[in-house]
């Protein structure tokens, strides 16, 4: 299977003629050996569909958990998957952090995402930088906030759908910050959540899970983590927003 970039443009371009110059700009200058997904804000996801004719899909960087009725200023799955949306970002940190987002309504958002027929990208990870180095790290408290992060968002979720998920490890003190992880502790987390996800659903298909990982990649460093044979691919912010920089990274792997 390819690896999986997906660009998480959070809150940007401003305009949809800028939307349009980052996507073409990418688009144009492929064809890349990687899966690649573009994750606009919900405004420009029409007209970036337009532009993509197979060289990417589309991710929506999250979704309201019902799919109608009284909820002003939501979206809901359906309504992206309606404009031709792949995937969807679900508990990515900043909205637990700037939105008070909690695991039972991650876990909601991710029922609803499979319910719609999209398939869901769960953010996990833990908030603080380990002091020691990570080797045996998830024996601890790391391990019992990502397990449960993982199994409260899991609740409820059929084994067959987990063929679909893909987790992406994003350990929050690298998002955004300019420190990674290294792709060693990357890869460990990688594991873990494989194994996690193993004990709820079986080995094989813990095993089979898609596990790619975020915080601070750029051109630079983004083969190191791709390169990892347990890494599947990677969650990209910052750096997804500058067409050079995300053009250099895509040409590196
Ligand atoms: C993210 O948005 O999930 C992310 C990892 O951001 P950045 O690449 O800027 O750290």
């Amino acid at each position: 299977m390819k690896k999986l970039i997906v660009a998480n443009w959070k809150l940007n371009p401003t305009s949809k003629n800028e939307a349009e110059r980052l996507a073409r700009s990418v688009l144009s200058q492929g064809p890349y050996r990687v899966e690649l997904v573009l994750a606009p804000p919900y405004v420009w996801l029409e007209s970036i569909r337009r532009m993509l004719r197979g060289r990417a899909t589309l991710a929506a960087q999250d979704l309201f958990w019902e799919e109608k009725g009284a909820y002003t200023g939501e979206i809901s799955g359906k309504m992206v998957k309606n404009l031709g949306v792949t995937y969807v970002i679900v508990g990515h940190s900043e909205r637990k952090v700037h939105l008070g987002e909690t695991d039972e309504m991650i876990n909601k958002k991710v029922l609803a995402a499979f319910k719609a027929g999209l398939k869901p990208i769960l953010c996990v990870g833990e908030r603080e930088r380990p002091q020691s180095h990570r080797s045996g790290v998830f024996q601890g408290p790391i391990g019992e906030i990502i397990g449960s992060q993982l199994a409260n968002a899991l609740t409820g979720v059929p084994k067959v759908k987990i063929e679909i998920l893909t987790v992406a490890y994003e350990p929050v003190w690298a998002i955004g910050t300019g420190i990674p992880d290294t792709p060693e502790d990357a890869m460990s987390a990688a594991i873990f959540i494989r194994r996690i996800v193993g004990k709820l659903y079986g080995t094989a298909i813990g095993r089979k899970l898609r596990v790619i990982y975020g915080g601070s990649v750029n051109a630079k460093n983004a083969a190191s983590f791709i390169n990892e044979d347990g890494i599947d691919g990677a969650l990209v912010g910052g750096a997804s927003v500058n067409a050079q920089e995300f053009f250099k990274l895509l040409k590196n792997l």
